[in-house]
């Protein structure tokens, strides 16, 4: 029953983003595998839309709702029409636990794409607001994110238009090794 409500509270607003002619649907920040098989069961409704999917992530390898990501994913990519879905990965996460969740995808699913944007490395409180330190996604986690397969690289709540010209520096270099 939750399965088909996930789908009838998602089928609107895809139904607008696609009469508006989005280029990609971003599925993203997606807690829990159920919402996950929904939206992508949903994708199979328009064929000519493409999307990507993204997982978020409170630990080194499970989604935020405590489901192993890797199965997850597999489990999403397996439901899917590979034409339509262009890369599956995790958003919304500290930075610090973006290469064990890519690694855990990329076991799963070795020649899957994947994508990968997490949060500054600042920490959400409820009560207080936004804290700690904001980490750049510095060369060794982008190695690290690229080695994992990942093909798309952005970021995700509190990063900056100046960390995502670091992240396009250092693709430009990447390229010219
Ligand atoms: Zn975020």
């Amino acid at each position: 029953m939750i399965f088909k409500e996930l789908k009838t509270w998602h089928r609107h607003r895809i139904q607008c983003l696609v009469n508006a002619g989005v280029d990609v649907l971003a599925f993203e920040t997606i807690p829990a595998q159920m919402e996950t098989e929904a939206l992508v069961s949903l994708l199979k409704e328009f064929p000519q839309t493409k999307a990507w999917l993204s997982f978020s992530c409170q630990s080194m390898d499970k989604t935020a709702h405590g489901e192993d990501v890797g199965e997850a994913s597999k489990v999403c990519a397996e439901a899917s029409n590979p034409s339509q879905l262009i890369a599956i990965g995790v958003n919304c996460c500290s930075p610090e636990f973006a290469v064990s969740l890519l690694n855990n995808i990329h076991s799963a699913l070795p020649h899957y794409p994947l994508i990968v944007y997490p949060n500054s490395g600042e920490l959400w409180d409820t009560h207080t607001g936004w804290k700690g330190e904001k980490v750049n996604p510095n060369r060794v986690y982008l190695n690290e994110w690229v080695a994992a397969n990942a093909k798309i690289i952005g970021g995700c709540c509190r990063t900056s238009p100046e960390d995502i010209a670091d992240v396009y520096e250092f693709v430009q270099a990447k390229k010219k090794d």
